[in-house]
């Protein structure tokens, strides 16, 4: 068959990816259909019936100028393109619609016709994908068992919430909770039933954290922590006592424990105003020391460290 330029224009036009081709000023050349319906259901991003008279690069300028930090990101990486600095470049970026999330990645490439030199951007949405690896990212932060958030998330979530409280001067508190005995009543009522109580301790701690600023977390086997970030210690030591209390109602049972017949809780809680990057790890430190000291003391109680000055408190 003969390759028309209709027929060639044919084949652009039956493609789903968005082509633009623009000139080494970045002026706009041709895009195919998929392109010009996007841009007229796209109000967010770039869009423009009258696309002959558009600059590609102006529009990426304009973008950025907005805030956009994709749009900038594409016009540096266009531009070093244009520039012959690289030879290709490739972008993901987000452009939302108002009604459903979208992701798309962005190539340019630079296309040789006799002697003039074009540049091809060709726009490929990748939300399936996106929204794919949004889901295992958000199962891969989750424990198995208690379905809330595991060691991982707890990790980044500590340093994120750290940083914000540096910021504002706010003070950040952080337990460790420890099921007290629990060895015994996994060895008294077989694996089943510990995990059981170690979804419904789960629970209860997760009815402590309310705000987007607060985490409770699986730290390890019998072992959970909690971030509250802009809390004072005293807050959270009032909520850590509601828990204690919902823990002694739930009556779970530990025949054999020294501690009383139903299943109990250590905690270890600390607080303080983060200056630097490094009081995160302190923080775990003192609530992991205090920890040790409230089961040397009896368990089934809070031991607080409230920026270096201890105090003792029984539920
Ligand atoms: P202590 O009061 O000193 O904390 O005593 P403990 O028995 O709770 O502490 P120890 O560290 O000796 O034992 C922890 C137990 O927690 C041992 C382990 O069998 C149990 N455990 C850890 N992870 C799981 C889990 O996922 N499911 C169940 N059922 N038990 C678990
Ligand atoms: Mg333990
Ligand atoms: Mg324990």
């Amino acid at each position: 068959m003969e390759h028309t330029p209709g027929f060639l224009h044919a084949i652009l036009d039956s493609i789903n990816e968005n082509i633009v081709v623009i000139d080494p000023a970045g002026d706009i050349q041709y895009v195919n259909r998929s392109w010009s319906a996007f841009g007229n259901s796209n109000n967010a991003c770039m869009s423009g019936d009258d696309w002959q008279t558009l600059n590609y690069l102006a529009e990426c300028d304009k973008a950025s100028a907005m805030g956009d930090e994709f749009g900038a990101n594409a016009a540096e990486g266009i531009r070093s393109v244009l520039n012959g600095g690289q030879p290709e470049f490739y972008l993901e970026y987000p452009c939302h619609s108002p009604d459903e999330k979208r992701w798309f990645m962005m190539r340019v490439a630079p296309l040789q016709l006799n002697e003039a030199g074009y540049f091809v951007i060709v726009h490929h949405n990748i939300t399936e994908r996106k929204l794919a690896e949004e889901k295992v990212s958000a199962l891969a932060r989750i424990d198995g068992l208690t379905g809330i958030a595991n060691r991982r998330a707890f990790d980044e979530f500590l340093h994120e919430e750290c940083r914000r409280c540096m910021r504002l001067g706010k003070p950040i508190s952080l337990a460790i909770v420890d099921l007290d005995h629990f060895k015994l009543l996994n060895d008294t009522y077989g694996h089943q039933v510990g995990d059981e109580c170690l979804r419904q301790t789960a629970a209860l701690l997760q009815e402590t954290v309310n705000r987007p600023s607060d985490l409770c977390a699986r730290y390890g086997g019998e072992e959970f922590a909690l971030i509250w970030g802009d809390t004072s210690l005293e807050q959270a030591r009032q909520l850590l006592n509601q828990f204690l209390r919902s823990l002694s109602d739930a009556k779970m049972l530990n025949i054999h424990s020294p501690t009383g017949k139903y299943l109990t809780a250590s905690i270890g809680l600390t607080s303080m105003v983060p200056t630097t990057d490094s009081d995160m790890d302190q923080l775990i430190g003192q609530a992991d020391h205090m920890l040790y000291i409230a089961k040397a003391n009896g368990r089934n109680r809070i031991e607080s460290l409230d920026e270096g000055h201890p105090r003792e408190m029984t539920p």
